[in-house]
């Protein structure tokens, strides 16, 4: 993937029209107009160029109607990369702010006087930290919390510290956190999102911070493959926190002790898993945890459907629409926990499941009450 207009441009002519993409899409699947499926997309925005017309309101506010999971990409005959197309027309239409849809705006307006795209206050960013948890300083081990755990899904935050220090892994955390700008990466904010970057990649240098993990896939795809998208370097190893913690079992350092004796299945973070081909870490924790049956949903791994989740702040009743279905499949399974391993998709999927019996959780809370961690049980 790369942030290129060039090469972009290109991919509109590519398109075949073949329309395998259509019945894929996640935005399709629930609103049914073809003009919002990668084909239709393409097609008008092609009719417009060749016109040398502007693309009408209506039809930019498409190209935001997006989850950017990637599932069109993996049925495309040609490989057309739309989540990526989608993200270099943003950054074309973020020219006229007049374009932007105004959640967009609110966020990277939060993002710039709060310092997270909630809008939340700095002062309650460190509020899931416990006096209890031990952190080392001078530790080159950084935990990177990101800004959907800081405020919204703490247990994740605070369960990870907990794992962290029960099995005497050093590690930090940074005192005053900064977001890592994904959002202004996906919403075509591109000065935004390189001002962001640049002021991470600078703390990480002046930390001497050597290995970075997070719980957030959104995070770790932004500080692992789009910052050297735009020449920006961090000098440490980035990992997913799943790589982490299956590193960590197949070392002997995590070792489970607790029984949790129930059916799990797991759905797959689009930007983790399709983005990133982090398939199997999760699923090698889940299957180590003990008195576990995992079950897979029918859409699992490449094949996996989008909970909606990216969709959540600009447009809710098609976010919510798209988490049911993924809900019901969920269902589907006969599981009692349904876990992922992202913020974004546990809210996602927990708003949107209300008509169901089972539990969704982080697979950090279990890892945790497997590790008998008492605290886990808060949130099971
Ligand atoms: S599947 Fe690919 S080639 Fe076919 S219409 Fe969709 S984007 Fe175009
Ligand atoms: S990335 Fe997802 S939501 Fe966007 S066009 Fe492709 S399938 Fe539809």
């Amino acid at each position: 993937m790369s942030i290129q207009q060039e090469h972009y441009e290109k991919e509109l002519y590519i398109c075949a029209k073949c329309g395998y993409c259509v019945r894929e899409c996640a935005v399709w699947k629930v609103n049914g107009y073809d003009t919002v499926t990668p084909r239709g997309k393409i097609l008008l925005l092609k009719h417009f160029i060749e016109q040398k017309k502007e693309l009408p309101p209506e039809l930019i506010k498409n190209w935001y109607l997006c989850c950017t999971c990637g599932k069109c990409t993996e049925i495309c005959p040609l490989e057309i990369d739309f989540p990526e197309l989608v993200r270099t027309y943003r950054i074309q239409f973020a020219k006229n702010k007049k374009n932007i849809p105004k959640p967009f705006q609110k966020t990277t307006e939060n993002i710039f006087s709060t310092g997270n795209p909630l809008g939340r206050s700095r002062d309650d960013r460190n509020d899931w930290r416990p006096d209890e948890i031990n952190f080392k300083k001078d530790s080159n081990h950084l935990f990177y919390v990101g800004c959907m755990s800081s405020y919204w899904t703490m247990e994740v935050a605070e369960l990870v510290a907990r794992i962290l220090n029960k099995i005497q892994y050093d590690f930090t955390v940074l005192e005053n956190e900064p977001c890592c700008g994904y959002i202004e990466f996906w919403s075509g904010e591109i000065n935004k999102a390189k001002e962001l970057a640049t002021n991470f990649a600078q703390i990480i240098k002046e930390a001497g911070i050597t290995t970075i993990f997070t719980a957030c896939p959104g995070c770790y795809s932004t500080l692992k493959y789009d910052y050297p998208k735009l020449n920006i370097k961090i000098n440490a190893e980035v990992l997913h926190i799943s790589d982490l913690f299956a590193r960590l079992i197949d070392e002997g350092k995590l070792n489970f002790t607790t029984n949790l004796n129930c059916t799990i299945t797991y759905h797959d973070p689009c930007h983790l898993g399709r983005f990133h081909g982090i398939f199997n870490t999760p699923r090698q924790i889940i299957k180590a945890l003990p008195s576990v049956k995992f079950i897979e949903m029918d859409y699992n791994k490449e094949n996996s459907n989008c909970c909606g989740g990216p969709l959540r702040t600009a447009f809710l009743d098609i976010a919510q629409k798209i988490g049911e279905l993924r809900a019901k499949e969920a269902n589907d399974t006969g599981a009692d926990i349904v876990t992922t391993i992202c913020p974004q998709c546990v809210i996602s999927l927990r708003q949107s499941s209300h008509d169901f019996d089972y539990i969704v959780t982080d697979l950090i809370v279990l890892i945790a009450k497997a590790l008998g961690i008492k605290e886990a049980d808060d949130y099971l």
